[in-house]
């Protein structure tokens, strides 16, 4: 991100704007709406803006730039319609520190303007570093017909409230998580048809179960395969509200971001055959965490009760008698097979499948290869990667067919996915010609659907 997004405060601020025409009409049709002072300089003057100076909104010198125009100033927009000078007068404010928006002259600008969804004290602002202002444009259009006009007037009743809730609830991550929990995962629509009554109740209803249990709590969470559309509703809203978010190396960042800011975020990933974090340790990561009252989201990737060692922090939060609930997620089988369009069962092919790891606590997972290397039979292998030349060797031995279709499916729903198609005999080769490090599943006994759908798919997208 090169562009950081900031509100400025405009209130007794001097903002000037050279130019009359159509650059600085663009302009100031968003600044009128603003507190600022707008000082306008220029000697043509377009219709729209003199109403704005007809209705006080704007004081205007009719006269060319002059450097001294930049005395003072909090901001300033080159907004003429001759892009070299707006250049110059860039060039002016940058030797004097003070931010400079040059109209379309992007490489001459401290700050670009974005495009704005007004609900004041609502805003929202749209930005593409200037790689594409039609779909900023879009993303606007979109927000206005999905953000209700009332969105304002909505925030200002919150702020009433906050005043009360502050008042009986002094620490400041009470209070987050109050609000979190209030927020969190309603539909914005149903919360923001809310009377100003009914809001006041479903404020004091929460206030009344909070004083009730007040002790935190831990929820396993699955973040799905990577991809943050794969979360579920129910994840999201955890994150929302959690005060302590607890993850593993394969939750990625985009699932992270629906977290809090001032939440606090531990890593305990467990790096293959690297360092990792003992299973111990994160137990008493999240009973104390909890203990000390805090809502903690144990986020893990997929799904957390497929080869996530869920049951031992379950045990562990019984024990300490610390109360919990699991949120399912997208396992990446599911993902894989998704991704591959595939079906993981298929009517008169397998009547089951496995899921399988490649790893045990011993090492290589030993498995019931017989049954596996059976014609039909179908097995996602989770942590494989290492193993699959042992998985090759004993499918092999057990009799599988050589040219069993396998697919092998890396970051499954993640940009940076690949799924390499091959067979039993080509496995291990294979996976290491396609460079594969991981996250990656076998799916033993999956072809990827043929290439004509590939085709087609790339047409569509075209
Ligand atoms: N609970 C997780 C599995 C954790 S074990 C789940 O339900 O998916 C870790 C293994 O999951 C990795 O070694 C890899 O085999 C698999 N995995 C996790 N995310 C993946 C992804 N996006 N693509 C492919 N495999 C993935």
């Amino acid at each position: 991100m090169r562009y950081l997004p900031i509100h400025v405060d405009t209130k007794d601020a001097d903002i000037l704007i050279v130019g009359g025409e159509a650059a600085a009409e663009a302009k100031l049709r968003t600044l009128v709406k603003t507190d600022a002072n707008l000082i306008l300089v220029a000697t043509i003057v377009s219709p729209e803006i003199t109403r704005w100076i007809e209705a006080g909104k704007i004081t205007h010198f009719n006269r060319a730039f002059s450097p001294c125009d930049l005395d003072g100033k909090r901001l300033v927009y080159a907004a003429t319609e001759d892009d070299s000078f707006n250049g110059e007068i860039a060039a002016l404010c940058r030797a004097k520190f003070l931010p400079v928006n040059a109209a379309d002259y992007k490489d001459a600008c401290d700050f670009i303007t974005p495009a704005l969804v007004d609900r004041a004290p609502v805003a929202i602002s749209i930005g593409t570093e200037g790689t594409s202002p039609g779909l900023a444009r879009a993303i606007k259009a979109d927000l206005e017909t999905r953000l209700p006009s009332t969105l304002g007037s909505y925030a200002l009743k919150v702020q009433k409230l906050r005043a009360k809730v502050k008042a009986v609830m002094p620490a400041l991550s009470d209070r987050q998580r109050f609000w979190a929990a209030i927020f969190g995962g309603k539909s914005l629509d149903a919360q923001l048809r809310l009377s100003n009554e009914a809001l006041e109740a479903a404020v004091y209803d929460r206030f009344q179960s909070k004083s009730e249990n007040g002790g935190g709590m831990v929820s396993l969470v699955g973040s799905g395969p990577g991809n943050p559309d794969l979360l579920t509703h129910q994840a999201r809203q955890k994150l929302h509200s959690a005060d302590v978010i607890v993850y593993d190396r394969l939750v990625s960042q985009g699932v992270l971001d629906f977290g809090r800011r001032e939440a606090e975020y531990i890593y305990v990933g467990k790096e293959p055959g690297g360092a990792s974090t003992p299973q111990d340790e994160i137990n008493a990561i999240i009973v104390a965490k909890a203990k000390a009252g805090h809502a903690v989201v144990r986020l893990k990737s997929g799904d957390p009760l497929v080869f996530g060692r869920a049951d031992e922090e379950i045990d562990a939060l019984i024990a300490a008698g610390i109360a919990f609930d699991i949120c399912p997620g997208i396992t990446s089988a599911s993902a894989a097979a998704a991704q591959m369009k595939t079906s993981l069962t298929t009517r008169g092919h397998n009547k089951s499948v496995t899921f399988m790891t490649g790893h045990d606590a011993k090492g290589f997972a030993e498995q019931d290869w017989a049954n596996l290397a059976k014609p039909g039979a179908r097995a996602a292998v989770y942590m494989g990667i290492g193993a699959s030349r042992f998985i090759q060797g004993r499918l092999l031995l057990h009799g599988a067919a050589k040219d069993l279709p396998i697919t092998i499916v890396e970051n499954a729903s993640r940009p940076e996915q690949k799924i390499v198609a091959t067979t039993l005999a080509g496995l291990a080769d294979d996976l290491v010609a396609a460079g594969i490090v991981g996250p990656a599943l076998l799916m033993i006994g999956y072809a990827v659907r043929d290439a004509k759908h590939e085709i087609l798919k790339e047409k569509a997208a075209l």
